[in-house]
Parts: structure tokens; C-alpha cells; sequence
């Protein structure tokens, strides 16, 4: 299995010939354009297009912000009638879902097939099984991590979650994961409405995602969702993220690494035990 970062949350994962891709982003300007001038000069992630464009069996979306759902990076990457795996519709009113409501209308204006996958259910395309793992969203918003298994490997992808207690349950019943892709850059935000803010972080900080990759038994784990978007006052991250995580990873009983956007690494299969 191989494994390509597309930067920010976007992850490109192949395998017997196959591929699916998780939160890929292309218009990393259309994420905060809703702002107008509090966003015209602010700071965002560097992103690359998947490897193979046309050609994903299946887009995982984990939540339907903005950033995690470019309806167009979709539709360039995925098969024609290939699915977008992703959590339920939030419920109650417009204000509510206010953070939702541009993923939701260019999803449903591009004409996607959008299948809806409740956490612990399992979705099965080509050489992948794809299970949907419980998160939780600093927004309230609806939220799964996404785990891929195909040659005997297991991936998971934390979206960006903040911390929970799912942790256990996730490593019982589909663990250990030979990668977890944690998200590590703790923003602060302070959106209109979601009044009155909260100063906690809205996505793991490093430590939490150091300890929450050691719960998981992660045998190798990779930060993601850092190094991009800072726009004052209403969405601040952490600086050096990925730094520290490295750092809050060192001691634990997993391997870590940054990689590039763009870069990818293979996991060997693993050998079933005789
Ligand atoms: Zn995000």
C-alpha cells in the first residue's frame, strides 16, 4: 500500500493498482473567501493534486468543511460514479450548519454520488475496506475518521478531530494501524456562529495526538493539517506543529515522521502470522 500526503488534510492512498483519496483540497482560497477582506491576506497550505486524476474508486470525506471538501478536487480525482463516503447531514437549522452549507451545495451542485457512512460501518470497494471511526468536531459539526485496509495494511485518517474517548475502541476493535494521520495544529477559532467561542483547541494539539497515536497503537504516524491557514482573531493554529509533534512523539512506542506535501511512503504488507 502506498500512502501519498497531498497536503493539508488531503491523503492519496493506492493499492493493487487501485486508489482512493481522503479530504483531497484544490482551491485552498475558496475555504475562508466566505470572510471576504479578514481573509484576503492570510497565510494557507501548500497542496498538490493526486498522482492519478479521473481514476479513484471512492472520495472519503471525513467532515464537510470546507477544507475537507473541495467538490472539485473530487470530481478531478475520482472515477465517473465513483461514491463520496461521508458523515450524515448536521440536522436543525441554516445558522447551525452555516460551517457546512458551502461543502454541502458544490457536493450536491457537481452532481456526486454522495453515499452517507455512520461510524463502525464498513464500506468495501475494490482492494479496500473502508470503515468509518468515531471523531468528534470542534465545531459540533458531524465528523468521522476514516480507516482504509487493503494488502494487509491499515491506515487511519483523523480528519481533524479534537481529542475523545473513542481511542480504545477504536484500537479493540481495528487495531493496531500500521499508519495514523493525526491532525496537530490546535486552532483556535472564533467563528460568528459559534458565539461564544471557545479558547480550547478546535483540532488535537501535538501532545494529544502523540498520546492518542500511542492509545491507537500506531506502529508509524505522520501530522497532518498543519503548516496552513492562520487568519487573525477568527482562526489561529499553532506554530511549528508538525515540529512538535515529532517531539511529543519521542519516548512513545511508534515511529514518526513529516513528510512533504506530496511525498508518499509504501507500507510493506503484513505478513499473516502461521
Ligand atoms: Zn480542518
Amino acid at each position: 500500500m502506498n500512502v501519498r500526503w497531498l497536503g493539508w488534510a488531503g491523503v492519496e492512498i493506492e493499492a493493487q493498482g487501485a486508489s482512493v483519496v481522503i479530504d483531497p483540497l484544490e482551491d485552498v482560497r475558496a475555504v475562508f473567501a466566505p470572510l471576504g477582506e479578514a481573509a484576503a491576506g492570510m497565510a494557507v497550505p501548500t497542496v498538490v493534486a493526486p498522482s492519478r486524476t479521473g481514476g479513484a474508486l471512492a472520495g472519503l470525506v471525513t467532515h464537510l468543511h470546507r477544507d475537507h471538501a473541495d467538490a472539485a478536487a473530487l470530481v478531478a480525482a475520482l472515477a465517473a460514479g465513483a461514491p463520496v463516503l461521508r458523515p450524515a447531514p448536521g440536522g436543525g437549522g441554516d445558522l447551525e450548519n452555516l460551517a457546512l452549507a458551502a461543502a454541502e451545495h458544490e457536493l450536491a451542485a457537481a452532481g456526486l454520488q454522495q453515499v452517507v457512512i455512520e461510524p463502525w460501518a464498513v464500506h468495501e470497494v475494490g482492494p479496500f475496506a473502508i470503515t468509518a471511526l468515531p471523531a468528534a468536531d470542534g465545531l459540533g459539526d458531524p465528523q468521522v475518521s476514516w480507516l482504509v485496509e487493503a494488502d494487509g495494511a491499515r491506515v487511519v485518517h483523523l480528519g481533524d478531530t479534537i481529542n475523545h474517548g473513542y481511542w480504545w475502541r477504536m484500537a479493540l476493535r481495528h487495531g493496531p494501524f500500521d499508519l495514523v494521520l493525526a491532525p496537530v495544529n490546535a486552532a483556535r477559532i472564533r467563528f460568528p456562529h459559534r458565539r461564544p467561542a471557545s479558547p480550547l483547541p478546535a483540532a488535537l494539539d501535538p501532545e494529544q495526538a502523540a498520546m492518542a497515536c500511542e492509545i491507537l497503537g500506531a506502529r508509524l504516524a505522520v501530522p497532518i493539517h498543519h503548516d496552513g491557514y492562520v487568519v487573525d482573531g477568527i482562526y489561529e493554529p499553532i506554530a511549528d506543529a508538525g515540529e512538535r509533534f515529532l517531539a511529543a512523539a519521542e519516548g512513545r512506542p511508534f515511529a514518526a515522521r513529516l513528510l512533504r506535501a506530496g511525498e508518499s511512503l509504501e507500507l510493506a504488507p503484513v505478513v499473516a502470522a502461521a
